[in-house]
């Protein structure tokens, strides 16, 4: 006899959001999670009462109702609209691209200004081979120079010569004055931070932190009877088609004695000489008094199996081996896959919770996203 109507492997968003609509339908649930803390990526730790984003920036935003009003069930967000800062050398530009940054890159003042400016610096390329040719035929040589080399070598340790142009196919140039990044409906930070969502989500379930299930599968198998797994597949298949890779961050913390270190939540340092590609100052995502702050320089790094898997690689070589790892994944009976790691995605939050509502209805019966 199971002990557990439901085993989730991860306390992440997405094995949280199955575990909670388990609850909800009263089942049993036992979470295992092999961190020392809840919440996977979206985990915010308190420091002198700022939520720090440990695992790098977490901005929720989406333009589904649905996906808007489901998670806040858990929370009630807070206004926080992110305008990051580009830090180039010490000169500042607004981003994403807009008319402040064209205004502050060349003096222009009119969209027709801008435009022309644009068209001035573009060295047109039919077939562009790589991305610094892509990037110079749409933008020019300002904004690559300035504002996407640097940035992007850092990101992928790699020149842009080496590129692909499929890295960014389209750059978004917005013809008005608006520094807002993103083009949602809605947007915002949970207030209490991201931790107490998770909290919320995983009420009633029992949860085993700094376990692995790897470690213990047969053990933990056999005290329920379904299993949703949301670490990566390569690992649950003993990496037999070898690793899925990945592009890793690494994290700097840092408490401050100041009150205010750089005056904006998300500051972007896009030359290549400075090693972080960006500075968070967390407090500014909840409009924070606190005397003190906490910053955190975020590091893009090689990724070898062991260290935090970030962002999958999008090559062809990857999604084939990925596929592999599918079609063994699907003949597997009790154990369901979900999650980034789980489908070897880059889900934002909003995707996140869109699959699990999805992943859990066809599972296990139920609504999907209501
Ligand atoms: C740097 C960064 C910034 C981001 N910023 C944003 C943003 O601004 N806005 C946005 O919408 N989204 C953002 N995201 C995406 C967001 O983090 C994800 O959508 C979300 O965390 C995915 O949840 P998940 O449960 O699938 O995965 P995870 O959060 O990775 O959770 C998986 C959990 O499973 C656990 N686990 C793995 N293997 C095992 C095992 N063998 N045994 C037990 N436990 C195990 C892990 O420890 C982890 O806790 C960002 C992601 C990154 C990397």
């Amino acid at each position: 006899m199971s002990s557990y109507d439901l085993l989730v492997v991860g306390s992440g968003l997405f094995g949280a959001i199955i575990a909670h609509e388990a609850r909800a339908e009263g089942k049993t649930v036992l979470v295992v999670e092999k961190r020392d803390h809840i919440g996977g990526n979206c985990y915010t730790e308190e420091v002198d009462g700022i939520h720090v984003h440990k695992y790098g920036a977490h901005i929720f935003r989406t333009s589904d109702k649905s996906i808007w009003e489901y998670v806040e069930q858990f929370c009630e967000f807070n206004n926080f609209v992110n305008s990051p800062v580009a830090n180039y050398k010490g000169e500042l530009y607004n981003m994403p691209f807009n008319m402040n940054t064209f205004h502050a890159l060349w003096g222009v003042v009119t969209p027709d200004e801008a435009r022309a400016k644009i068209e001035e610096q573009r060295v047109a390329c039919e077939n562009p081979r790589n991305l610094e040719e892509h990037v110079l035929s749409l933008v020019g040589r300002d904004v690559y120079e300035k504002l996407v080399k640097g940035y992007t070598e850092k990101q992928w340790g790699k020149p842009c010569t080496e590129l692909p142009p499929s890295i960014m196919r389209r750059i978004p140039l917005r013809m008005i004055y608006d520094n807002n990044y993103f083009n949602d409906r809605y947007q915002g930070i949970p207030i209490g931070g991201y931790t107490a969502v998770l909290e919320k989500m995983l009420e009633g379930c029992e949860v085993r932190l700094s376990t692995d299930y790897l470690a213990d599968k047969e053990a933990l198998d056999a005290l329920a009877s379904q299993v949703v797994y949301t670490g990566t597949l390569d690992s649950y298949f003993d990496y037999r088609f070898g690793p899925l890779e990945y592009r890793s961050l690494r994290f700097e913390h840092e408490r401050l004695d100041v009150e205010n270190y750089q005056g904006v939540a998300v500051m972007n340092f896009n030359d290549r000489e400075t090693p972080y590609t960006r500075i968070i100052e967390h407090k500014h995502f909840e409009f924070g008094t606190q005397p003190t702050t906490v910053i955190s320089r975020e590091y893009p790094q090689e990724w070898t199996v062991g260290i935090e898997p970030f962002y999958p690689m999008e090559d062809a070589e990857n999604r084939a081996r990925f596929e592999r790892y599918r079609e063994l994944a699907e003949g597997e009976e009790k154990v369901r896959f979900g999650g980034r790691l789980g489908e070897y995605r880059y889900y934002d939050m909003q995707d996140t919770v869109k699959s699990a509502l999805a992943k859990y209805a066809a599972w296990f019966g139920g609504n999907g996203v209501r």
